[in-house]
């Protein structure tokens, strides 16, 4: 099936002389021309009823330059925001888009691969950093065992973190600087996680690796989104993905690119490229199963020789809609039209805007962080032998500084006492 999409509608009819040109309300020297056909973030507003796709991470364990690993932004007009995987590389990809951060603060992980959520650490103490005032909030599946869990990894990487943290609190607000987990059973089947401001998030079984992996539905206004994270073809996805609106489902490197491009063996990739994760040709078959209004194929390093491959294979065994997703590609969903562009980022990104005040360190934030994790008050500053150390000829350079923030802001900065 090939799509023309609405031609007259976007673009405004063709133009086929200058006279006509001139006069055309569309089509001018001087005037810019809308709709686009990139998105650049943070010039469009979302419609009340519209839902906002970005891939913010779309490739492999192994990220590169090009593309970081497994991530999904949902925006909705409802205000609400949720991020589907946050595999690594893909926190700089969120960065770029310049949303304020206490509105990243729900992160849902299908399983715990380091592809998958490897950049867990880099929202939460960055996005802290930069302005999330609330804990993160986590939702992720339960393991076979306690260890296999998400409550455990997320436990032990804040622990990982005992020293980072610690040299913080005191210094920051430190209201972000804690994650929330709410670990659900992984073998929930089409089992509500989350239900909130008319928006229903479902789990359902993964088979991928061990126990465990789950894939996500997320429905709000009559519109679905369907985010697979890793598994072999499943009953439960065919069943529960059934007409979404944009289902997200992983489909590996063919299996000759696998030996060529990735050096596997051929044994390695027949068994990992077609039992472990989805192959092109079973990721069609799944889709021409549930009919989404578009299918989107991720999980793969998608470069001038290897598309192809990987779409010809679809192609075997689905005729649909079809995105080849790669980093930063944008889906604009309403009932009547799916638009599918690339964001055009700023690389070079600061601080987005604060949506809610920050508070300066509160008293009692490092009593509070003692108990809760262990460490000795005494050890959340310098010891004496360090601070001993300090050199104190730069003492004079650094009240320059203090002199002059409090001449410029009219208001008097003390230099910090030893
Ligand atoms: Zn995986
Ligand atoms: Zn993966």
């Amino acid at each position: 099936m090939y799509m023309w999409g609405n031609i007259d509608g976007q673009y405004g009819r063709t133009v086929f002389n200058a006279a006509e040109a001139a006069t055309s309300p569309l089509v001018s020297p001087t005037k810019a021309r809308s709709p686009l056909d990139v998105y650049f973030p943070n010039t469009e507003d979302l419609a009340s009823d519209e839902m906002r796709v970005i891939a913010c991470g779309t490739g492999m364990p192994t990220t590169r330059a090009a593309q970081a690993a497994a991530c999904f932004l949902v925006e909705l007009g409802n205000g609400d925001k949720f991020i589907f995987d946050i595999g690594s590389g893909s926190a700089e990809r969120l960065s770029s888009l310049q949303i304020p951060y206490d509105f990243l603060d729900k992160v849902f992980i299908g399983h715990l691969h380091a592809d998958h959520f490897g950049s867990l650490a880099e929202l939460f103490i960055g996005g802290a950093l930069l302005g999330r005032q609330r804990p993160l909030q986590v939702w992720g599946p339960s393991g076979p065992t306690p260890e296999l869990g998400t409550a455990y990894a997320v436990q032990k990487m804040e622990e990982m973190y005992t020293w980072d943290l610690s040299g913080r609190v005191g210094l920051v607000d430190f209201r972000g600087y804690s994650i929330k987990v709410n670990e659900f059973d992984y073998r929930g089947v089409n089992a509500v996680i989350y239900e909130e401001n008319g928006v229903t998030v479902r789990s359902f079984p993964a088979i991928h690796s061990l126990d465990g992996p789950v894939s996500f539905s997320l429905e709000w206004n009559g519109l679905k989104f369907v985010f697979g994270s890793d598994t072999y073809p499943n009953k439960w996805f065919v069943e529960y993905a059934k007409d979404a609106d944009l289902a997200v489902h992983e489909c590996f490197v063919a299996v000759p690119d696998l030996v060529k491009k990735m050096r596997f063996t051929p044994e390695q990739a027949l068994l990992v490229g077609t039992q472990i994760h989805t192959a092109p040709e079973a990721f069609g078959k799944v889709m021409a199963e549930i009919q989404p209004r578009m299918a989107v194929a991720y999980h793969f390093f998608k470069d001038f020789d290897t598309t192809a491959e990987v779409n010809d294979r679809i192609r075997t065994t689905y005729d649909g809609p079809l995105s080849l997703a790669e980093d930063f590609m944008v889906w604009n969903i309403t009932k009547d039209d799916i638009r599918v562009r690339m964001a055009i980022v700023e690389e070079h990104t600061w601080a987005p805007p604060l949506a809610s005040e920050a508070k300066t360190p509160q008293k009692g934030d490092k009593k509070r962080f003692s108990k809760e994790t262990g460490v000795p008050v005494e050890a959340l500053h310098y010891s004496d032998f360090i601070s001993e150390g300090r050199w104190s000829e730069v003492d004079e350079a650094l009240r320059g500084v203090y002199s002059e923030a409090s001449e410029a802001l009219g208001r008097k900065f003390e230099y910090p006492s030893k």
